[in-house]
């Protein structure tokens, strides 16, 4: 084709309910510390790639995967003390927040959610069509329970999100609020699905992940994206009552998740003592963090996390995030999303890393 050709007639418009929104994007900057993104600093272990290599030479890769991804979801249930048919795994948790939008969610159905949170919840709803009920975090940005349930007895949501520990506050939530949340979703008729996103769940001290059950209305969705050190090859899942993985696998494209990735998810698996040992690891660092900013003149929020939300006191967000990639620290500037003026978001790095974004600061704030 030729690169001048010019259409004849004008092109067809997208999806008018659309808007022009733009994505969930970091903007990445060639920089010496990269901590915006909230990715594991470290690769997978060495023995778990040596392993991936001799698998990958035994997948039939003329034949379409396993649909299904039977030894996949086998691995993933044992971990979790599930069933096989409690598991359904997508190309990312993006994937499977999506295909739960798209099951759930759609024209005339409202998914809630408790802002500020994951940009991807409210990105994900309008893409799929579903109205979004944004209710709002207290300003320390704890969720407040009763709130959260008048929300969802006068929106009747069909989708209920939480995240925790939720992005970008480091916030997690404990069980009484769960369980607050999903008595009010069971109330519901018919009862709402209450989807815990826990892509950082590794990191905090308790997971929802023991309320799953059958005839429970609850979703707990995972990545390997953080703990597992593979966010480039894109797989998460979710645990939930049997009959919701069914409606999943329903809106799942066929053979959406390939051999490769199958295989990867299961051997990654067989490294939990060292992910383990990593997740402490991170989890002191983060807490190192803590302690260092808060001698500096910022406000720091606790997190479960592997990263954390401070805001600078005497200067704005923008000018601090522009200050620090001038000296190749890069980290994620939430100043200018609504409910976070002026706070900056950074990810858990090597030691190397932390030590020269903490001096870098310092530095800036001087
Ligand atoms: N949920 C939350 C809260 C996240 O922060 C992220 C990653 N930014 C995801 C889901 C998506 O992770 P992935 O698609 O890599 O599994």
């Amino acid at each position: 084709m030729s690169p001048q050709a010019t259409p004849a007639r004008a092109f067809p418009e997208p999806r008018a309910d659309l808007g022009l929104r733009e994505g969930y994007h970091s903007p990445q900057v060639p920089v010496e510390v990269r901590l915006n993104t909230n990715e594991s600093p470290y690769p997978p272990p060495p023995e778990f790639l040596e392993a991936l290599v001799a698998q990958a030479r035994d997948i039939a890769y003329n034949r379409y995967p396993d649909r299904s991804a039977r030894a996949l979801r086998e691995a993933l249930a044992e971990l979790h003390g599930a069933r096989p048919e409690q598991v359904f795994a997508a190309n990312g948790s993006n994937e499977v927040l999506q295909s739960i939008c798209l099951a759930y969610g759609g024209a005339g159905r409202k998914a809630a959610m408790f802002e500020p949170t994951y940009a991807l919840h409210s990105h994900i709803a309008h893409l799929t069509g579903t109205e979004m009920v944004q209710g709002q975090r207290r300003p320390d940005f704890t969720l407040d329970t009763d709130a959260a349930v008048e929300l969802i007895a006068t929106e009747h949501p069909s989708i209920v999100f939480l995240c925790s520990p939720n992005n970008p506050t480091g916030l997690a939530e404990d069980a009484s609020t769960v369980s607050g949340v999903l008595a009010a979703a069971l109330r519901e008729e018919p009862s709402a699905l209450v989807v815990v996103d826990e892509a950082y769940g590794q990191f905090a001290a308790w997971s929802a992940l023991e309320l799953v059950g059958e005839g429970v209305p609850l979703a707990v969705v995972r990545t390997y994206s953080k703990t597992w050190s593979m966010a480039a090859l894109r797989l998460g899942y979710v645990i939930a009552p049997s009959e919701v993985v069914k409606v999943l696998e329903r809106v799942a494209l066929p053979y959406h998740l390939d051999a490769l990735k199958q295989a990867a998810g299961r051997l990654a698996l067989q490294f939990s003592e060292q992910m383990e040992s990593r997740v402490a690891w991170i989890v002191a660092e983060r807490d190192r963090i803590i302690r260092e900013l808060s001698k500096m003149s910022v406000r720091v929020w606790p997190s479960q996390a592997n990263f954390v939300l401070w805001r600078p006191e005497s200067r704005s967000g923008a000018e601090t995030w522009e200050a620090l990639v001038q000296r190749s620290v890069l980290v994620r500037d939430t100043s200018s999303w609504p409910g976070l003026e002026g706070c900056l978001r950074t990810t858990v790095g090597t030691r190397e890393e932390n030590d020269k974004f903490l001096s870098a600061l310092e530095e800036v704030l001087k």
